[in-house]
């Protein structure tokens, strides 16, 4: 058995609300810290607790090496599907309503669940690499028709590869770290000449991401029945943009400082086999890709996601937008199999973003750019009466998304990050 879906009907004795992100055919996992001076460690998130399965490994509960003292999920990762799999099962087994083995210990029990209130959530994982796509073919069409041509908003490249650039690891950060505005250059004319300052349209980029936990050599490439071996599990990415800055720098190379400064992802890395029952079809993809990204698989998933702006005049959130991560293009094998054609190599750590998510419905749109489209249709905080165009000191924006199953959902929990002001010298 190569991958293990938790059966839709299985319980957990431990209480886990419909509404949870976290019911036990999700199992995500996170790294944690509490107050107790221990170093942060591997936990698995089961309703409104961190299952501590460091701890469950010393009480000789789970098997092989201890990869979960580390403090990031790169050791986990590197065992292999194998071992992801077997422990996903017995993790399942242990958590089961029938199993007495640590429901009826109580002692344990009190030791190795840790309410999610006491715990600091860290970086789940050290990333090599960070690749950002483009594979929203309404996000792609909506930008195109902004700056380029509304009546061919596509480049000719774009149905036949999913276009891509290899974006900055060492600034992704965690939920609840502070976005700090960038300076940068922009113009008032396309042509210049540019000025020096902290960006006046900073926006959010609604994203889905998956971590690899596998490693390829330089000069191979990854075949479809290999996905599962490389693609781990996924978190939601907030790809920090400032359109100002990069409408001036983009050409032609591509994104560089608008996006390079910040990019936040979820806490709680959502194994790909929790995902697997809400497999969708993709869109009918014409032309036809070539072979190399041929899938006979389905990699696209119903998951429903969703973005909210909490000014810091509020005192809550709202929502702004409303998509589905089926809605891509290219599904994640496609992501995966393009960026292992050339034969650069995968790793164990490497992040790969979808590129922002955006529905046929304005609502659904997975950015301010295209929200407020392009400044002409502000979005107003009812609770306050302020608008938005782009994203302003003091706000926070909170993402979140989860898959709807048969009385539980397998969510991603929240991201979120405020914004701090630009620091000027
Ligand atoms: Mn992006």
């Amino acid at each position: 058995m190569k991958t293990f879906v938790v059966p839709g009907d299985w319980r957990s004795w431990v209480p886990v609300a419909p509404e949870s992100h976290f019911p036990i055919q999700n199992l995500p996992y996170g790294i944690f810290s509490t107050r107790d001076g221990r170093p942060a460690r591997v936990g698995v998130a089961i309703g409104e607790f961190i299952l501590d399965t460091g701890l469950l490994h010393d009480a000789g509960l789970l098997d092989g090496p201890d990869v979960f003292s580390a403090d990031t999920l790169n050791p986990l990762m590197s065992l292999g599907r194998g071992a992801w799999t077997a422990l996903r099962q017995r993790l399942a087994e242990l958590l089961r309503d029938s199993e007495p083995v640590l429901r009826d210990d109580e002692r344990l029990r009190a030791r190795v669940l840790v309410p999610m209130a006491d715990a600091t959530l860290h970086m789940p994982v050290h990333i090599g690499a960070f690749v950002d796509f483009y594979s929203s073919e309404q996000h792609a069409s909506n930008v195109g028709r902004m700056f380029r041509d509304p009546e061919r908003p596509l480049l000719p490249n774009w149905k036949h590869l999913p276009v891509g650039y290899n974006g900055r690891a060492s600034s992704v950060v965690g939920s609840g770290t502070d976005v700090i505005r960038p300076c940068g250059q922009t113009v008032t004319s396309n042509e210049g000449p540019p000025s020096f300052g902290p960006s006046r349209q900073l926006d959010f980029e609604l994203e889905v991401g998956f971590f690899t936990g596998a490693d390829n050599p330089l000069g191979d490439t990854v075949a479809e029945d290999q996905v599962d071996d490389f693609v781990f599990g996924l978190v939601l990415v907030n790809d920090w943009s400032a359109r100002d800055v990069q409408r001036w720098e983009y050409a032609p190379l591509g994104p560089f400082l608008a996006k390079s400064f910040a990019t936040s992802i979820s806490p709680w890395v959502v194994p790909v086999d929790a995902l697997l029952p809400f497999r969708v079809p993709g869109p009918e993809q014409d032309p036809t890709p070539l072979p190399h990204l041929q899938t006979a698989l389905p990699w696209h998933f119903d998951v429903q996601l969703e973005v909210a702006i909490q000014t810091d005049r509020a005192t809550k959130p709202q929502r702004v937008c409303r998509t589905n991560f089926r809605h891509m293009y290219w599904s994640l094998a496609q992501q995966l199999l393009h960026q292992a054609s050339n034969g650069t190599n995968v790793q164990v750590g490497d992040l790969y973003a979808s590129g922002t998510i955006s529905g046929p419905d304005p609502d659904s749109y997975g950015s301010m750019l295209e929200l407020a489209w392009r400044g002409e249709r502000p979005i107003a905080i009812e609770e306050t009466g302020e608008t938005r165009v782009f994203i302003h000191d003091g706000d926070r924006v909170l993402m979140s998304g989860w898959a709807q199953g048969a009385g539980f959902r397998v969510g991603f929990g929240e991201l979120c990050n405020r914004v701090a002001p630009a620091r000027v010298r």
